[in-house]
């Protein structure tokens, strides 16, 4: 097959799943069935005709409304649809056509579902985030390129290190800057990419969560106290590491160049970051 047609095939299948992974978002904080019934308008609960229901499409050519009660359709379906769709494109052109590639999409379906689904309701749901856990350890042994003691490593440290920094916020700020659902979130991630591109992950999701945070805060979005849900940028920093965290990790250290005591001495300069996040949490 032409390989350009293929990719095309690929992207239209992530939009497909995308749109099953919307299913998933409204319905699993709402505890209702991911299979059945069929899908309804949220306003006026009429059932969406199967061409309604085309991923990205039906939302340009319904402009946004509900063919019934013209009542807006949240901008979050095509997003999450195209992004999905992205994703898959993304993994198979890096890994190929791979068992390994298939993991990942497992892995970022399930990243997608918890980031918006913390966006919208604040909470990351153990039901994809504990079996994640165990699928990812499953995968490690089947499929990743990490030992089932590797992947148990990373679930460790993704989630001892957000345990910690919980821990300390509460002790120093007296609230907690991230809940149990980073803590099961960050170990689920760990068990897909091992401890070094955990840590990253960490990384990059305090680094941008402060960034974010301080900047709705500085622009009145947010006020100091509000909630802003941490989630979303821990799976930020996930899809990064897993695309680019061994090209990031090897720049950093440039390994080879440095020795052992010299990448340990490193380390401080990455868990930095971490620290003050604690201090000015999101
Ligand atoms: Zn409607």
């Amino acid at each position: 097959m032409d390989k350009y047609l293929l990719e095309l095939y690929i992207f239209l299948l992530g939009t497909l799943v995308g749109s099953f992974l919307n299913v998933c978002i409204y319905r699993i904080p709402r505890k209702k069935s991911i299979v059945l019934p069929r899908s309804t308008c949220p306003h006026c609960n009429n059932r969406i005709k199967p061409w309604d229901n085309i991923p990205i499409l039906s939302y340009i050519l319904l402009g946004g409304k509900c063919r019934f009660c013209k009542q807006p359709i949240s901008l979050r379906y095509p997003i999450v649809e195209f992004l999905t769709g992205f994703l898959f494109w993304l993994t198979l052109h890096t890994f190929g056509f791979t068992s390994m590639a298939f993991s990942y999409l497992v892995f970022l379906s399930a990243l997608i579902a918890i980031a918006f689904i913390d966006i919208e309701h604040q909470i990351i749901p153990d039901v994809i985030s504990l079996p994640g856990i165990g699928v990812g350890l499953l995968l490690a042994w089947l499929t990743l390129p990490l030992s089932v003691l590797q992947s148990l490593i990373g679930a460790l440290v993704g989630g001892g290190v957000i345990y910690l920094v919980s821990f300390i916020s509460l002790a120093v700020l007296g609230k907690e800057g991230m809940g149990g659902g980073d803590i099961k979130l960050m170990a689920m991630i760990g068990t897909f990419l091992g401890w070094k591109n955990t840590l990253l992950t960490i990384f990059l999701g305090s680094v941008t969560g402060s960034l974010i945070g301080v900047s709705l805060i500085l622009f009145k979005k947010k006020k100091r106290d509000d909630y802003i849900p941490f989630g979303p940028f821990l799976v930020l920093g996930a899809i990064v590491s897993l695309f680019l965290g061994n090209r990031i990790i090897n720049w950093y250290f440039r390994i080879g160049d440095l020795t052992i005591l010299h990448q340990i001495l490193a380390f401080p300069k990455l868990s930095l970051p971490i620290l003050l996040s604690v201090f000015f949490p999101q």
